[in-house]
């Protein structure tokens, strides 16, 4: 079974349920929904106590931190520590969007690495346009101490390096199948394969032939197929090191991956 580690659920049109049976029926699974904010991750924790195979993450997106109050980091934290959430995020900075002060996203970033860190949970880290913000902040809050996952990896090699040399793992989603993509081809070849992660980040960025339209976790075999192209890989084999891969980092196979 191949893992999709990055899909909002609670976002795609569909039923859920539906969702996550076409996605077994595909080999793909476990998925872990995602939370941006207070809502998102209450949903996301209803889904996976719903059905199995589905984990959550907590945590509120950098976008969503405008009005972000110390009384909701205090929700989050008790969201967060729920059985069934396998990891804190997505947080990070986002200057391309850019919808929140930059203020106001670095706080709830520090705040959500912390969280990360003290209960022992992988931290995903949306990184837009703000990667030398991002890998400061991580720096001054060791945020290595606990896994971190840079979701969507969008930097170049220099960026790569750094978040390499600091032992992240690299999560690459639709844009690495895309015709124009040659770069971030060229990016992910460089990762080693002990730190690849393949992810839908659905309803969006579907992988070709789907790019455009809404996407579904099921279509996280394409992104593992690019990813086995780029690593002149037989496609079977890059699956079951992205399934270990992502059992290593949330703590998936740790009593079964379909708990
Ligand atoms: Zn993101
Ligand atoms: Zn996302």
């Amino acid at each position: 079974m191949l893992p999709d580690t990055h899909a909002h659920l609670d976002m795609i049109e569909e039923d859920t349920g539906q969702v996550v049976e076409r996605a077994r029926s595909a080999g793909v699974g476990p998925i872990i929904t995602i939370g941006i904010n207070i809502e998102s991750t209450t949903r996301a924790i209803a889904a996976a106590e719903s059905y199995p195979g589905v984990f959550a993450s907590a945590g509120i997106h950098p976008n969503d931190t405008a009005e972000v109050t110390a009384d909701d980091i205090d929700r989050l934290a008790g969201l967060a520590a729920s059985e069934r959430v396998v990891a804190v995020g997505e947080t990070g900075l986002d200057f391309y969007r850019d919808a929140s002060p930059h203020e106001a996203q670095k706080n709830a970033f520090r705040e959500q690495v912390r969280l990360a860190k003290s209960l022992g949970k992988a931290l995903i880290v949306h990184d837009r346009e703000a990667h030398d913000d991002a890998l400061d902040l991580l720096a001054d809050e060791r945020a290595g101490d606990t896994t971190v996952v840079m979701h969507c990896f969008s930097g170049d090699e220099s960026v790569l390096s750094e978040c390499l040399a600091r032992g992240y793992y690299i999560s690459f989603a639709g844009p690495v199948t895309f015709k124009n993509a040659e770069r971030t081809r060229e990016v992910a070849s460089r990762v080693p394969v002990s730190r690849l992660l393949a992810e839908t980040d659905s309803p969006f960025l579907s992988p070709e032939p789907f790019r455009g339209r809404p996407n579904l976790p099921e279509r996280v075999t394409l992104v593992a197929r690019a990813l086995a192209g780029v690593w002149r890989m037989d496609p079977e084999e890059m699956g079951l090191i992205l399934e270990e891969n992502a059992g290593r980092a949330f703590g998936l196979g740790l009593g079964g991956a379909a708990r």
